[in-house]
Order: C-alpha cells, then structure tokens, then sequence
C-alpha cells in the first residue's frame, strides 16, 4: 500500500508538471511568439519575406524615421535601403540596428515584428504582402546624431541627450561605428573597429571617475546632518592602509560645494570612508545600481557597485568613481533626468510612434522612476549648477541655459588614456535637456567630453 500511494502521489505531481508546462507553453506562445517566429534562424521568413537586400537575406518591411520624418531605413522594389547620406548612417545605425542582426540592441532586431507586421492570430502577414509592416517614428534627431558623431571624431565612446520634460531621447550615438549599406571588410579584426557592434549608450559599462561624486554627495546627503558644513583637508595626495589615492592639486580645507566645484579627491574618498559601504550601496542602490533597465525593452546593461567586504582605501576609491565601480552612459543620463526632475526621472523613449498597416498608432506609456528623494535632488541641483557658475563657466555654454553639470576623468590603468567624461542637463525649463558624452581613452572630461555637448546645445540654442 505505501509503495502504490507513493506511486500515484508520482503520478499525480508528473501530471501536475505536465499541465503547468503546457499553460506556460501557451501563454508564452500568446506573449513571446512574434520573437519566435522573428528568429534569425527562422528560414521561413528569409526565403519568402518579399524582402530581400543582395540575395536573399532577411529584412524588414516597414519604415523607420526619424522626429522629423527623415527616412532611416526602407523597403524600396524589395530591398532594403538606409539614409542616403552616410554621415546619418554612420551616426544612426546602432540606434537602427543593421541587417544582420549583429547589433542585438537595434530598432530592427528588437522590433522586427512589429516592422513585418506580425499578428499573433494571423502571423507574419509582411510575408505575403510586405507592405503591411509598421512604421517606426524615433524620437531621435538625426542632424543632432550627426553632430555628435562628428564631435566624438576618431575617438570610441558614446553621447545621449534627452528632453527631461517628455523622455524624448534625441541624441544618440555610439563609436565606433560603421555604415550598415557597406560594411567593412575587416570589421571582426581591425582594431579601429573593435566593439563596434555594442551600443555603447546602453550595453556598455564605464569606470565614473569624478561623476561618480554626485552619488558620493548623495549618500552624504542623506545619511550625514553635517554634509553641507563638514570639511576634509587635501595635501595632494593621502595614504590609507598603504594604498595612495592622489588629488589633481592641493586644496586644503574645503567643504563639499567646493570639494565638488573642484572635483578634489580626497575629499570624496574621505568622505566614502566616513559614510561606509553600507550607506553608500544604499543611496547607489536607491539610484539605479545594480539594477538593469530597458529602453522602450531594449535591455540596458546594469551599472555595477560592489562594496562587499571592501577596505577603507577600496572605499575611497570607489567615493572618487574608481574601484570596480562601473555605470552605463544611459544610466547617468537617467541620475541627470532625475535630478532635473525633482527625484524621478521621466522614463526615456526611443519610440515616439508606431503606425501599422491599418493606420492605427501606438505610443509608448508615459512613467516615472523614483532615484532620489526630493531634498536630495534639490541639494544636488544647487550643487551642479555651482560646478558650471564657479569652475566650468557659463560662458562657455549657450547663454541662458543654466546648465548644470560635472565632469569626470577617469583611470582605467593598462597605459591607457584615462575615460574622459561629461554630465549635466540644463536647469532652464525652455531647454530641458539631461546629456551625457563618455569617450574612451579621451584624456580630460573638461576638454573632450564636455565640447561634444556644447556643440549639441549650440545646435539646440
Ligand atoms: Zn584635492
């Protein structure tokens, strides 16, 4: 009798298992199936799609364009056609994606179906008609993409902008890049090209260097009654358990307005030390760490803060944006919306419309996402802008725009150049901008990174 009901309590939980299996089946096939059935592997599509770029390969029907209309990528006579100009090529194709399907975080790979127009009752119907694809409206300018191709040069790195006010991204742009209508030859093993199919605005992670003391003075701010009054002396350089963490000068006593106007390190590193790990991962946690994001669901790699276990020099690295500390591009210009905002950041867009077939239009959700408190923000935001007003200079933005921002230089060791980084977003509500601008191996924030943005909020003024 014991072995029988232990047989039919087996029986009844494979059963069990079985029926699970086959309602997450079915409700997978109901919420999954356009990727399924989108599979760069799926022959189906790629010898019948109706669309085909030299020979076969598969494309996609509908349209993308930019906010002004401008044609990005289109089906014409059964090929696939980009922008005319190869300068907008250049600077669009990892927001577009290529046809390969090699940049995995493009328009046209992670939203294929909609471009063929699929319909989980009916499936694919730009198979046997392509012109029922969707069109895909982005909300990015490519004349600004364009500029800031132009401002990153030869350089790797990458520059977002966005409207704060609406989560418009208009501003995208990630180097090195390459133009999708003829690709180079040695692109798997020239160096220049090296990484070139990551997004680097949103798959790659950076060392923060100095931007990372806006969390630093984040933490302070919520966890210290003192922040705003206590100061630290700078020698130039401090020794903690034998480790030296260096400052770019002497500036002897200073408190955080000035520690961060001047972006002095050991200030940062000894204040880190103070608030300790737990108050740091906190307040970096709080702020979007360790957490992964989507744009419009486009996954976005997590920015990273490990404390665990740290010592006090580790610390004080980590305080100055060193350490093992990494963030994305994307993420900083989320902490930069936030502030803007007054604590929660108008989620970003990349999509401004989806138009299908039948002429019916999608938008994307309008949301929030909550980074910081309301005081911590305003103090931040009274930060920031004294960066600009005491060191950086008004005048070397666009008169009226109250940009707010700070700068970052940071080592990533090797014989590199170090990371050079830009950060801010305007304060004046006529220009509601939030940006970000890394290049890599750029040397000074101030003198790379920051002249990428002005160029764009010239364009913009
Ligand atoms: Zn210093």
């Amino acid at each position: 009798m014991r072995t029988q009901g232990w047989r039919s309590l087996t029986l009844y939980i494979l059963t069990g298992l079985f029926i699970l299996g086959m309602g997450v089946f079915a409700f997978r096939l109901g919420t999954q199936g356009a990727s399924w059935a989108m599979q760069p592997y799926n022959r189906h599509l790629k010898t019948e799609g109706g669309t085909t770029q030299g020979g076969g390969e598969a494309v996609w029907a509908g349209t993308i364009v930019d906010r002004d209309g401008t044609v990005l990528v289109e089906s014409d006579d059964g090929e696939r056609h980009y922008n005319e100009d190869s300068s907008v090529r250049e600077a669009t194709v990892h927001t577009v994606g290529d046809l390969n399907g090699s940049i995995s975080t493009g328009i046209q790979l992670q939203y294929r179906a909609q471009l063929l127009g699929y319909n989980a009752l009916t499936g694919v119907s730009g198979v046997t008609n392509n012109t029922e694809g969707s069109t895909i409206a982005l909300t990015i300018d490519s004349d600004l993409c364009e500029t800031a191709l132009q401002g990153l040069g030869s350089y790797k790195g990458a520059v977002m902008l966005m409207n704060y006010k609406t989560g418009e991204i208009l501003c995208k742009v990630s180097t090195p890049t390459f133009d999708p209508e003829n690709i180079p030859s040695d692109i798997e093993t020239n160096d220049a090209y090296k990484g070139a199919y990551y997004d680097r605005t949103l798959s790659v992670t950076y060392a923060p260097g100095s931007t990372f003391k806006i969390f630093t003075s984040a933490s302070a701010i919520e966890h210290l009654t003192d922040w705003g009054t206590r100061t630290y002396s700078c020698m130039g350089k401090e020794i903690i358990n034998g480790n030296t963490i260096t400052c770019m000068s002497q500036h002897g006593e200073l408190d955080i307005r000035e520690g961060l106007a001047v972006s002095c390190n050991i200030y940062f590193a000894d204040l880190a030390i103070d608030l300790g790990a737990g108050n740091m991962t906190e307040t970096c946690n709080e702020m979007g760490f360790n957490r992964s994001w989507d744009l419009d669901g486009i996954p976005v790699q997590a920015s990273h803060l490990d404390l665990n276990g740290a010592t006090d020099d580790q610390i004080g690295w980590a305080g100055i944006g060193q350490y093992t500390t990494e963030v994305t591009p994307y993420h900083m210009m989320l902490t930069m919306n936030a502030i803007a905002n007054g604590s929660s950041a108008v989620t970003p867009h990349i999509i401004q419309s989806i138009t299908d077939a039948n002429g019916s239009v999608s938008q994307p959700d309008e949301s929030r996402i909550t980074l910081l408190t309301s005081d911590t923000a305003a103090q931040l935001n009274d930060l920031l802008r004294n960066d600009v007003v005491s060191d950086y200079g008004d005048g070397n933005f666009p008169s009226g725009m109250q940009v707010c921002g700070k700068t970052g230089t940071a080592e990533v060791g090797g014989g590199k150049e170090d990371t050079a980084w830009f950060v801010g977003y305007c304060q004046n509500p006529d220009t509601p901008y939030a940006f970000v601008a890394v290049v890599e191996e750029g040397g000074f924030g101030r003198s790379v990174a920051m002249p990428i943005i002005v160029s764009l909020l010239q364009q913009l003024a």
